[in-house]
């Protein structure tokens, strides 16, 4: 049992996807939650709230690009002014645009860097003092296993920022042990989200067909385990990353994923 949660808690990305998962998951804990993303439009914010909201809860959005200069600056005031403080920081806004080494110019790694690992160590910077004041404080960062574990064409900068992150993480954790703040990780294999989607069904096929469970991961997958290493269980787990893969980077070769009959694919 993984009680009680936290009750301030961000989630940066929290709009669709494994993000949406998390903000859902809180939202259901009873939590008070601000999400956001590059827009979130009100109908999302209400979804959440007429999924889980209690009275008295809070669930706010706020836009808010992650590599805008003033991201962090903001994002911290906004949970001052929103949540009335932070106990739980989940930096979950990620992107994954796929090309060719050869192709990559400035732009292309520059835009994955800032969203992904720029973006992580302002947010936690500006964070800290609100995480310190809580006594509590958790960061989960989603990273991938992309990068800390394997490599697949086209995606050299983004596996690059995945990897930058967990080392971040490490001495993050370190610094911040000393008020009592964790930082972890999580480490999806391919989770199905609008994001996934864009890459085409033929991906999403390829992919499902390399995990020995047979099937790729849904977003409250992922984000049970993101509510796991914000709650009480994982009071003495810091610097670690989860990975939830479903067996994906087991195999030494495709003939060690065993066929999976079409009923034990649920
Ligand atoms: P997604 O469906 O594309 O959702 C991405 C989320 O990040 C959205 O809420 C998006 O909101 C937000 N976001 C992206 N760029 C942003 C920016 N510049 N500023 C603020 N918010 C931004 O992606 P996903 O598949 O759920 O992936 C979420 C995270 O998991 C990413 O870090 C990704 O690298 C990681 N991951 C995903 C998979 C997978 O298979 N899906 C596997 C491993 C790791 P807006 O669109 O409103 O900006």
């Amino acid at each position: 049992m993984n009680s009680p949660l936290p009750r301030k808690v961000v989630v940066v990305g929290g709009t669709r996807g494994i993000g949406a998962a998390i903000t859902s998951t809180f939202v259901a804990a009873g939590a008070d939650v601000l999400l956001t993303g590059r827009s979130v439009p009100d109908h999302v914010v209400e979804t959440f709230r007429r999924a889980g909201c209690r009275a008295g809860q809070t669930v706010e959005g706020l836009a808010l690009d992650a590599t805008a200069p003033d991201f962090a600056p903001r994002l911290a005031e906004s949970a001052r002014t929103s949540l009335g403080g932070l106990d739980v920081l989940c930096l979950n806004a990620g992107v994954f645009p796929n090309k060719p080494l050869a192709d990559l110019t400035h732009t292309d790694v520059r835009e994955v860097f800032a969203t992904n690992v720029e973006s992580q160590i302002l947010a936690v910077a500006a964070c800290v003092p609100l995480l310190r004041e809580s006594r509590r404080g958790r960061i989960v960062l989603t990273s991938s296993i992309t990068g800390p574990l394997t490599g697949f064409p086209g995606w050299s900068h983004y596996g690059a920022s995945k990897a930058a992150q967990l080392g971040f993480m490490r001495t993050a954790a370190l610094e911040l042990a000393p008020y009592g703040i964790t930082v972890n990780a999580v480490a999806p294999g391919n989770v199905v989200t609008e994001g996934l989607e864009e890459l085409g069904a033929a991906y999403l096929a390829q992919m499902a067909a390399t995990v020995p469970l047979g099937r790729l991961a849904r977003p409250r997958e992922i984000a049970d385990v993101v509510e796991f290493l914000a709650g009480d269980g994982a009071s003495f787990i810091t610097g670690q990353v989860i990975t939830v893969d479903g067996g994906q980077t087991l195999p030494e070769s495709p003939e060690a994923v065993l066929p999976t009959g079409p009923d034990d694919r649920s």
